[in-house]
């Protein structure tokens, strides 16, 4: 069954679209905020997403663009009264996948999510990567080895992710900078900090037993994972 967030504030739109998603054999889980939705988000795998571009507090778009920083790219369907052309373009920009305009049919509403439901998305295809026994949930940022939780800052799982991706290869310093931190410019010192910190944050989760998964250095080359 697939499972729909939906993040709307007002609360009487909210209950007809709960009740007419589920009447259509979907599952919805509804927040009124986004902060709310961000807490939804990092523990669910949704399907689809509906956000209304007015929230209280954090709106509709900067809450997408949120999610797409973390590799978060389930569907999203925006709604919103606006309907300006700068509006839609800014509504598309974030991230969001498609665009209603208030007041609208839940027939439309409907047509639209089976729409995105429907679509390609890279989504299943990127959600988990493994390399010998680490595992990587790239949609709830979760990492583990041999089922060990393995606690990683937002630069040192954006690092693992590329090192998995591209093991057994080596990975240089220029290519951690363009992919990690999106620019060459970056100190030295910021990317050995990270470094260490995967490391270190790696050997914690096993324990202090042999290593089953490695980040080596390659000296003068990069890092590679190295996985027994
Ligand atoms: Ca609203």
């Amino acid at each position: 069954m697939k499972l729909i967030l939906l993040v709307e504030d007002e609360l009487e739109l909210a209950d007809t679209l709960v009740d007419g998603l589920e009447t259509h054999g979907y599952r919805v889980h509804h927040t009124e905020d986004a902060e709310e939705a961000l807490v939804q988000t990092a523990v669910h795998r949704y399907d689809a997403m509906i956000v209304d571009w007015m929230l209280p507090g954090m709106n509709g778009p900067d809450l997408i663009r949120k999610l797409r920083d973390k590799d978060y790219v389930a569907p999203a369907l925006m709604l919103t009264v606006r309907d300006s052309i700068e509006d839609r373009v800014q509504g598309l920009e974030s991230g969001a996948d498609d665009y209603l305009t208030k007041p609208f049919s839940f027939e439309e509403l409907l047509a639209r999510i089976r729409a995105l439901l429907r679509r390609p998305s890279e989504w299943s295809a990127i959600d988990e990567l493994r390399i010998g026994s680490l595992h990587m949930d790239t949609a709830t940022r979760k990492v583990a080895i041999k089922d060990a939780p393995v606690e990683l800052r937002k630069k040192e799982f954006d690092l693992l992710r590329l090192l998995v991706e591209r093991a057994p290869a080596v990975v240089s310093r220029t290519m951690i900078a363009e992919r990690v931190w999106g620019s060459e410019y970056v100190s030295d010192n910021a990317i050995d900090v990270t470094i260490s910190g995967l490391r270190h944050n790696m050997q914690d989760a096993q324990n202090g037993g042999d290593d089953d998964i490695r980040l080596e250095t390659v000296r003068g080359v990069g890092y590679r994972l190295h996985a027994d």
